[in-house]
């Protein structure tokens, strides 16, 4: 249920209904919005009378959520969301821009790429410490070392760190050092790291599933949103279909999609929505054009040698070119 308060109503009265809620055994979410602000009331509410909070004090109207995810529903909070983290915005008119190797491999390699993404216009910088791989011998990641070089790129570079926690027991370690927490698509639908990571209070990149439908994603999305954490970006990087061409195949028709049913931000992943470096930029561009909220784009300084998904990443040339043909496209559509 929705409870939608008076635009005058007061503090008192937005806390009274979070109370009445709360006392139903439903959590309350208030959103505030530019227009009015509502109480969400979530949970099982077979055998509550949510309706009768209409005549509650400051209270406009109660209306039902149709959707089965809730705090995620455009119902719920029709106003986009923008999430920011020191530089890197994304939503609600900002076009955010995470760039930088797969994994991470070595100190130089994440200062040089830290430098080269920022000049060509990134914000975030992205590396994974812990690496989901297909097979046990695959490199597996630098792990705390490899955290701890990202967290020094920050210092000297200010970029946004974006990395991934495969487990709830290594939130703390993971977000000790990063600024958003990636969940790998691996693990959409792993709901105690969700969980997890949505207790942390960082903001969170969550990634498509590959064989996840949309409703799944953002249910997903939603197990994070329900502990409290409002700070989620939802990641479109490709789905497995009977295509051979690209590694996965990229719906850019998801962001139109979620941008109707959601006040998330919407981010797509080229690289490995497509598993081919030649492919990249264009489907950047397109993404841009199509209205994403921001690119997570793979790029090593010598994709050649990258210890993973070398084949998908640009080299800093091809990234810096990328990004002016963004720039371009985002200025014609009015996103900066
Ligand atoms: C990655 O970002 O390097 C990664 C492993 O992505 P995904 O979870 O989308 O496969
Ligand atoms: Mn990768």
């Amino acid at each position: 249920m929705i409870v939608v308060m008076e635009k005058n109503a007061t503090p008192d009265q937005i806390q009274h209904m979070v109370d009445r809620v709360q006392e139903m055994g439903l959590k309350a979410h208030v959103i505030t919005g530019t227009e009015r602000t509502v109480v969400a009331a979530v949970g099982d509410e077979r055998d509550t009378k949510a309706e009768a909070l209409e005549s509650g004090p400051g209270v406009a109207k109660v209306l039902p959520i149709l959707a089965p995810y809730k705090v995620a529903s455009r119902e719920l909070k029709p106003e986009p969301t923008q999430i920011q983290v020191l530089d890197f915005k994304a939503g609600a008119g900002a076009l955010g821009v995470i760039a930088g190797p797969c994994s991470v491999e070595s100190e130089e390699q994440i200062m040089s790429s830290a430098v080269a993404v920022k000049k060509a216009g990134a914000t975030a910088l992205r590396g994974g410490a812990f690496k989901p791989r297909t097979s046990p011998y695959s490199f597996q990641g630098m792990k705390e070392e490899g955290l701890k070089i990202l967290a020094q790129a920050r210092a000297e570079t200010g970029l946004a760190v974006v990395t991934e926690v495969m487990t709830s027991e290594e939130v703390d370690l993971v977000a000790k050092y990063a600024d958003v927490l990636q969940i790998g698509a691996r693990n959409m639908q792993n709901y105690r790291l969700l969980e997890a990571v949505g207790k942390s209070g960082k903001a969170v990149l969550l990634k498509r599933g590959a064989s996840a439908t949309i409703d799944e994603f953002l249910l997903a999305a939603e197990y994070v949103l329900n502990e409290g954490n409002p700070n989620v970006m939802l990641c479109e990087r490709g789905i497995r279909t009977f295509e051979t061409h690209t590694r996965f195949t990229l719906p850019l028709a998801t962001i139109p999609y979620l941008h109707r049913k959601t006040h998330l931000p919407v981010i797509i992943d080229p690289s490995h929505g497509t598993g081919h470096a030649y492919m990249v930029p264009d489907m950047s561009v397109a993404a841009v054009a199509a209205g994403a909220d921001g690119l997570i784009i793979e790029v090593h300084p010598t994709p050649e040698t990258a210890a993973s998904d070398g084949y998908q990443s640009l080299d800093f040339e091809q990234f810096e070119e990328t990004m002016r043909r963004c720039k371009r496209v985002a200025e014609a559509i009015a996103v900066s």
